[in-house]
C-alpha cells in the first residue's frame, strides 16, 4: 500500500475506532470492523444502482474503464429487480412479434421469479408449456422450435442472443449449400428454413423498432432495467444446458 493510502486507512481506522457504537434499525450494533475506506464504494455504487443510475453513468462515477468492473461494485437487489421486470415485459412480444402486455402491468409474484431467474427461460426468450416449466427449461416437446410456438415470448433485455441466433442460422444454411456430402433431402431437412429466418429477423427489427421509439430517458431506463435483468439471469444460469442456444439442428451441429 502507498504511503498516503496507508495514513490515510489508518486515520479512518482511529476514527471508527473513536466514534460511538453503531445502531441498526432493530438496535443491535453494526460491526465496525467492516467500516473499511473501500466499503464506502461498494455503498456509494450500492446506492447508485438503487437509485437507477445507469450502469455507464455509474462507471464513470467510480472512474471504471470496464463496465463489469463497476457491475461487481453492487448487487441488484430485490426492488430493483421487480422493477427492471415491469419495465421490461411491457415490451414483450410474442412469435408474430405482436406485443403481449399493451400497457405495463404488475405481475404476479411466481410470475416475476419466473421471468428473472429463467428458470423457464429458452433460447432468446421464456417459455410456458407447462411441461417445458415442470422442467425447468429442459424438456421441450418441440425441439426448441420456440420462433414458431405459442408458448413462446422475447423482449428487448434477449436481443443480443436473438442477434446471435440469427447469425447461426445463416452460417449454418450457408455451410449446408456448400456441402456436397449430402443428399438433396437430407440438406433440406437440415438447413435452416427461409421461414425461420424471416421470422426471427422481423422479431429482431420490431423489437429494435420498439426500442427505437422510446425517448432517450425511457430508453437509458430499459437499458439498465435490462442490465439488471441479464446480470440475473447470467448468474443464476451458469450451468444450466437448457438455456443455451438452440442448435439449428442437432444433426448438422454433430457433423460441423
Ligand atoms: S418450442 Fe420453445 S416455447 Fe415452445 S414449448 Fe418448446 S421451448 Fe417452449
Amino acid at each position: 500500500m502507498q504511503p498516503e493510502r496507508k495514513a490515510g486507512s489508518n486515520a479512518h481506522l482511529k476514527w471508527v475506532s473513536e466514534i460511538p457504537p453503531l445502531l441498526l434499525v432493530d438496535g443491535a450494533e453494526f460491526d465496525k470492523t467492516i467500516v473499511t475506506l473501500y466499503a464506502y464504494r461498494h455503498s456509494y455504487a450500492q446506492r447508485h444502482a438503487d437509485a437507477g443510475t445507469p450502469p455507464d453513468v455509474l462507471r464513470d462515477l467510480l472512474g471504471h474503464e470496464d463496465i463489469g468492473t463497476t457491475q461487481t461494485y453492487y448487487r441488484v437487489t430485490e426492488k430493483r429487480l421487480r422493477s427492471a421486470v415491469d419495465k421490461v415485459v411491457a415490451f414483450q412480444l410474442d412469435r408474430h412479434g405482436n406485443r403481449v402486455w399493451p400497457e405495463a402491468k404488475a405481475l404476479l409474484d411466481h410470475e416475476h421469479a419466473r421471468m428473472r431467474v429463467g428458470a423457464v427461460t429458452v433460447p432468446f426468450g421464456t417459455c410456458s408449456e407447462p411441461s417445458n416449466v415442470k422442467a425447468g427449461g429442459h424438456a421441450c416437446p418441440f425441439r426448441f422450435r420456440c420462433l414458431g410456438c405459442g408458448h413462446f415470448r422475447t423482449d428487448p433485455s434477449y436481443l443480443p442472443e436473438l442477434r446471435d441466433y440469427l447469425h447461426t442460422l445463416l452460417r449454418n444454411k450457408e455451410r449446408i449449400r456448400a456441402a456436397t456430402e449430402l443428399d438433396s433431402w437430407a440438406a433440406v431437412e437440415a438447413a435452416p428454413s427461409d421461414e425461420e429466418i424471416s421470422r426471427l429477423r422481423a422479431l429482431i427489427r420490431l423489437t429494435e423498432r420498439a426500442v427505437d421509439e422510446l425517448t432517450d430517458e425511457d430508453r437509458a431506463v430499459l437499458e439498465d432495467a435490462t442490465s439488471a435483468l441479464r446480470k440475473v439471469r447470467q448468474a443464476v444460469n451458469l450451468g444450466m444446458p437448457g438455456t443455451a442456444p438452440p442448435r439449428s439442428d442437432p444433426r448438422l451441429e454433430r457433423n460441423a
